[in-house]
This record gives structure tokens, C-alpha cells and sequence, in this order.
């Protein structure tokens, strides 16, 4: 089931996700609704806040950009990111390359709104799967810029945090109506 995308100015967009201890029903059915709620906007991540839950769940498809190319290995072993996808991960911990790049970033939480952020190069991320297993990947590329976006998520934080001062103030127009717009419901 396709679920509304919660936009900027709702406040559980700064709530901090709750570890996620056992999967039940409940989560498997919400994580194939993010999943179906994501490609339906195009987007690349979701993170459950997104959708009205402070959980740490978050799912994530880059396989259909083709124009920004990503790298992964899955439990050590190189794989072909695309054929990895789509990620549902629980509970990730993420640690980040020192190296930093910028790069245009969207937010389904933030409609028509984009700039250019610094994240690090590459990551290494731990998460537990539906199923309860821990995988653990390296990734680089527009996949280690969507999973530092949605584990920012899952701790609340949002890309307007991580904008230089001058492109949030370009913004700050745009940012008080969309605050206002969801305020309003
Ligand atoms: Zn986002």
C-alpha cells in the first residue's frame, strides 16, 4: 500500500528512530510499503520518519540512476549494486570515509528542493535484514551519499542541516512555505 510522504515541517521528521529489538508483522508490512512508497515517487531512499514512523528502518534503490554510478561489496564480497537492490535495513550503523565530496541531493520530504551537499566519499554500514541477519557493506558513489542521507534520517537530522549557510538561505523562503503548507495539513 502506497503511504502519504510526510513533508518538512512535521515534527516526527526530527524524531530519533527506535531500535528495531524483533520483526513482526508489522514491520515486514510497513517495509514493503516504504518500499512500494519509494519507487512510486522515484525516489532512491526512504526513511520510516518519511512515512509517519520514528523507527530505525529505512529502504533504499539506486538501481535505476543511471547517470551517477555506485560501488558495493555485501559481506566482503564485490557485488553489482543493482542486483543488491532494493536494500530494506534495520538498526544501521554507518562509519565514514574521511575523503569528502559534494553532490546534488533531493529529499522526497522536501519537494522540488535540491542542493549540492558534503558527504564522505564512501561508507561502511551495519544493518540487520527482515530475515535477522547482519550484513555488513562498503559502498561508494551515490549509494554511500542515499545511505548517509537516510541514516541521518533515522537520528532525525535532515539535508537543510547539512546545506552550506548560504544555500539554506537561498532556500529559506521555499523552506517557511513548505513549513507552513504542512502545518496547515
Ligand atoms: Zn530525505
Amino acid at each position: 500500500m502506497r503511504l502519504p510522504i510526510i513533508k518538512y515541517g512535521n515534527p516526527i521528521l526530527r524524531a530519533q528512530g527506535k531500535v528495531i529489538e524483533y520483526v513482526d508483522k508489522r514491520i515486514c508490512t510497513l517495509a514493503a510499503d516504504m518500499l512500494e512508497t519509494m519507487h512510486a515517487a522515484n525516489g532512491v531512499g526512504l526513511a520510516a520518519q518519511q512515512v509517519g514512523a520514528a523507527l530505525q528502518l529505512t529502504v533504499l534503490d539506486i538501481s535505476q540512476v543511471e547517470d551517477r554510478p555506485s560501488t558495493m561489496t555485501l559481506n566482503g564480497a564485490e557485488v553489482d549494486p543493482a542486483s543488491a537492490m532494493p536494500l530494506i535495513l534495520l538498526n544501521p550503523r554507518i562509519r565514514l570515509n574521511e575523503e569528502v565530496v559534494s553532490g546534488n541531493e533531493g529529499c522526497l520530504s522536501f519537494p522540488d528542493i535540491t542542493a549540492d551537499i558534503d558527504r564522505a566519499v564512501s561508507v561502511r554500514l551495519e544493518a540487520e535484514t527482515l530475515e535477522g541477519e547482519t550484513v555488513r557493506m562498503d559502498a561508494a558513489g551515490l549509494l554511500a551519499r542515499a545511505l548517509q542521507h537516510e541514516v541521518d534520517h533515522l537520528n532525525g537530522i535532515l539535508f537543510i542541516d547539512r546545506m552550506s549557510s548560504v544555500a539554506k538561505a537561498s532556500l529559506s523562503s521555499r523552506l517557511k512555505r513548505l513549513q507552513k503548507e504542512t502545518l496547515k495539513g
